[in-house]
């Protein structure tokens, strides 16, 4: 063995090594994001409804875009001086506690250093070989995920971009088992008969991914919902019958923890025991709402989750019983966007879809390792170190700190509720979880519309507009009124006093003579 040798002197970068100029740079950066964290309300006087500023319009970009790419290079700390105040002036803040347009929520700041470091270590997690630690970690993270929503029969999977790219691969590994000849013949004869369902309320990352698979629109056969937005188990055993008298052939059901327009969540028991019993792959589209089931586990879970309209979550049967589960870590759990969690209770039917033998990856010794590579397991090849930042997030706040976030989610969506119904200036439409829908009483689409405007304006608070489908209707109509969305996903920082206090400060938006007595 070698004798102990002392270090090679360092041997530093030289000093006009552009860089070198990185390290402050890097530290500019994340003292910029660290203030930003802290105080998203900065240069807004507490509790004052008075203007701020405007929310950045997604035209006005202060920037040369017919610039040429700079033939010099510059030094790292002076493009950041530049970079920072364009960048965290002209985004929305991603933070603000009344930032309720969309289910984008704040990042958890363990998160954001964890994406630094996932960055910078480079792992690809395609081949198990190239990061077997990292791809370790993964398994872990998603069995963690599993454990904190009460889900311990959906064993393994894969984390993606987003909720759509996990359904989507949900879905082929679905449309693998339903022909069986997929790797040679496709869809095959079978294809024009299958038929997928789903509720009014579905996302259309369903619409685009039994396109893309050759099955069109016909593919689908959406059914209506509840005046709660929720898929009836009656309606769709209806429509199973009526399709199979036709010889079509019933393949998916998609159900929801949560939608993306109201926050419904489908009576996922009941809704598993007909999946069953039909032979269909049940898809949970829980990007949104499956977090939240993780509040079951603590006393008074059931009932907070009952009041929000999510009962269904605090059934042991319900997101337990899906053979996969989509569920976004970027959404409830305050990841980096680019973070979708797919779940399987038989995680080996995705390399039934997926897995190819390409002969520039003869390095492998299947003796060695008999589980296949993640890249034979999904859509990706090259593949980020996704689950970094999330497993030091999980294992920072801890189940309790993870639910002491929910809480306060739902806390202050009940809070934000509360105050609606009893608004003399709004109706309430249908919500659940953290989202809830609202118009003003009086004014009809221009009231929508002019709040929405003001808003913008005045930077106060930002909401979105949905369309939902009516009674009967199997898709939202193109001209139906639009409800205002507000969807409360802002974590610890989701005060239900501030909430409280929004209808009346949203009414002194309307205009005169339309705010009711
Ligand atoms: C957000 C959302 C999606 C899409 O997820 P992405 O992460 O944006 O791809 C799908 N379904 C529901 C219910 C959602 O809320």
């Amino acid at each position: 063995m070698s004798q102990t040798t002392a270090p090679p002197p360092a041997q530093g970068p030289a000093a006009d090594d552009p860089a070198r100029a990185w390290a402050p740079a890097g530290q500019a950066l994340v003292a910029a994001l660290a203030a930003r964290l802290r105080d998203p309300l900065a240069g807004e006087s507490a509790g004052n409804a008075a203007p701020g500023r405007a929310w950045p319009a997604p035209g006005d970009i202060p920037l040369d875009l017919s610039a040429p790419l700079p033939q010099a290079g510059r030094p790292a700390d002076a493009l950041l001086d530049q970079a920072l105040p364009l960048l965290l002036d002209g985004l929305p803040p991603p933070d603000h506690p009344r930032a309720l347009a969309h289910i984008t929520a704040p990042v958890d700041p363990v998160a954001v250093l964890g994406s630094l470091l996932a960055a910078g270590l480079q792992a690809n997690l395609g081949l198990r070989r190239m990061a077997g630690l990292a791809c370790a970690i993964e398994a872990q993270t998603l069995a963690w995920l599993a454990e904190l929503v009460g889900a311990p029969a959906l064993r393994g999977g894969l984390l993606l971009g987003g909720g759509s790219a996990a359904g989507q691969t949900a879905v082929w590994a679905a449309l693998a088992r339903a022909c069986p000849g997929w790797h040679e013949e496709g869809l095959g004869a079978r294809g024009p008969r299958l038929v997928a369902y789903a509720s009014a309320a579905s996302h259309h990352w369903l619409d685009r991914a039994l396109r893309l698979a050759g099955l069109g629109a016909r593919g689908l056969r959406r059914l209506p919902v509840d005046a709660e937005q929720r898929l009836q188990p009656e309606a769709l055993a209806r429509a199973l019958a009526a399709d199979r008298r036709a010889g079509r052939i019933p393949w998916l059901l998609v159900a929801h923890a949560g939608t993306v327009g109201s926050g419904a969540v489908d009576p996922l028991a009941a809704l598993a025991a007909l999946a069953r019993r039909e032979g269909l792959w049940l898809h949970i589209d829980g990007a949104y709402g499956a977090p939240y089931a993780a509040l079951r586990a603590e006393p008074g879970g059931a009932d907070r989750l009952a009041a929000c309209g999510a009962a269904a979550l605090a059934d042991p049967d319900g997101l337990n019983q899906a053979d996969s589960l989509a569920l976004d870590p970027h959404k409830a759990l305050h990841q980096p966007l680019g973070c979708g969690a797919l779940l399987l209770r038989r995680p080996e039917t995705l390399p039934v879809a997926f897995a190819d033998a390409p002969p520039y990856y003869a390095d492998a010794e299947p003796a060695a390792d008999p589980a296949p590579d993640p890249s034979q397991c999904g859509p990706e090849n090259s593949r980020p170190f996704r689950a970094l930042p999330l497993w030091l997030s999980l294992q920072a706040a801890g189940a309790q700190g993870l639910r002491a976030s929910l809480r306060a989610e739902l806390d202050g969506a009940a809070a934000l509720r509360a105050a609606l119904h009893a608004s003399p200036a709004f109706v309430c439409g249908p919500g659940a979880l953290g989202v809830q829908t609202f118009r003003p009483r009086e004014g009809g689409e221009a009231a929508v519309g002019r709040l929405l405007a003001r808003l913008r304006a005045d930077g106060h608070a930002a909401l979105s507009a949905v369309r939902l489908a009516g009674p009967d209707e199997t898709t939202p109509a193109a001209d139906a009124p639009r409800w205002l969305r507000a969807c409360v996903v802002q974590g610890r920082g989701s005060a239900a006093e501030r909430l409280a206090r929004l209808p009346a400060e949203l009414a002194a938006r309307l205009d005169p003579g339309t705010v009711g007595d």
